[in-house]
């Protein structure tokens, strides 16, 4: 993605301190990406729906991704590279507020704008503490995009999808979440808990990602028509979206795959979503409610 050099977002807080910069080395050597990994994957697997963490409940939605390769990043070498890591991110973040800022404009819609909190281990936020173990995450009750930087450097690493796009994928689809919150349509979904039965609420997650990564796909869209794109960006992005797939990883997992525990949509869905809102870089097309589940 060309990206450097261009406005980047004044709503950026960035709560890495020094002590930031240790937990950063932490996650780098001692800890391990092994023990990150399945601390990732597991929090898929606790019964956690992504829908109570994004409202007033719990701590973040989860975004889990895939394992090895020993790639070198592209981005920069060590020591900028927090620096450089934040300036991406906050280029992203601008690129988003634009695209989104217009398409709501375009359809007389007022849009409120998101905060992006970077931070590193924990977080203090509206939904509850947050927690960078359970990756990227959007929390509906302040408006905040939360992620730890330093995930970039995991998608590499853990899951397998590596790319400065693949992690613009990722910040795309958390806004996609704020998108939904500012639609109305997440308080919509979350009014369904308690009232439909688990695996029906699990199937409103699904469509509510599904549309998150088509949000994600309608972004990439408008970046490519200000022609930010470059080639094998889209492969980047798919790459992680399919990374990210509930098959994937449950199979990964545990050798098996169980439908009625997809939060999050299948490998093939969350491609094919992203790809249909890349496609048409509109609001129309993105409609996964209306639609028979196994149609999805
Ligand atoms: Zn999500």
């Amino acid at each position: 993605m060309k990206w450097q050099g261009r406005r980047q977002s004044g709503n950026v807080t960035d709560l890495r301190g020094s002590g930031g910069r240790m937990g950063g080395g932490m996650a780098a050597g001692g800890l391990g990406c092994g023990g990150i990994a399945l601390l990732l994957i597991i929090s898929l697997f606790t019964g956690v729906n992504p829908l109570d963490m994004m409202g007033g409940g719990g701590g973040g939605a989860v975004i889990p991704y895939e394992q090895n390769s020993t790639q070198r990043m592209e981005m920069s070498e060590e020591a900028g590279q927090d620096d450089e890591l934040k300036a991406f991110s906050s280029t992203v973040f601008a690129d988003l507020e634009d695209v989104w800022g217009q398409i709501f404009a375009d359809n007389n819609l007022q849009y409120n704008y998101p905060q992006l909190i970077l931070y590193q281990g924990v977080v203090n936020t509206a939904c509850g503490q947050g927690s960078s173990n359970v990756g990227p995450f959007y929390c509906g009750g302040d408006h905040g995009v939360y992620i730890d930087p330093n995930f970039y450097n995991q998608l590499h690493t853990q899951y397998g999808a590596p790319g400065d796009f693949a992690y613009a994928y990722v910040i795309a689809h958390e806004v996609g979440h704020h998108v939904q919150n500012e639609l109305g349509i997440l308080e919509q979904v979350q009014g369904f808990k308690g009232r439909v039965s688990e695996k029906r609420y699990n199937e409103y997650s699904v469509r509510l990602e599904l549309q998150a990564d088509y949000f994600a796909g309608v972004f990439a869209n408008h970046i490519k028509g200000k022609g930010y794109l470059e080639a094998g960006d889209i492969e980047e992005a798919q790459g992680a979206a399919s990374a990210v797939g509930d098959d994937v990883l449950q199979e990964r997992m545990t050798g098996r795959v169980m439908p009625d525990n997809f939060t999050h949509g299948t490998a093939e869905q969350r491609q094919r979503w992203f790809m249909k809102g890349y496609e048409s870089g509109s609001l129309k097309g993105g409609d996964t409610f209306n639609i028979p589940y196994e149609e999805l």
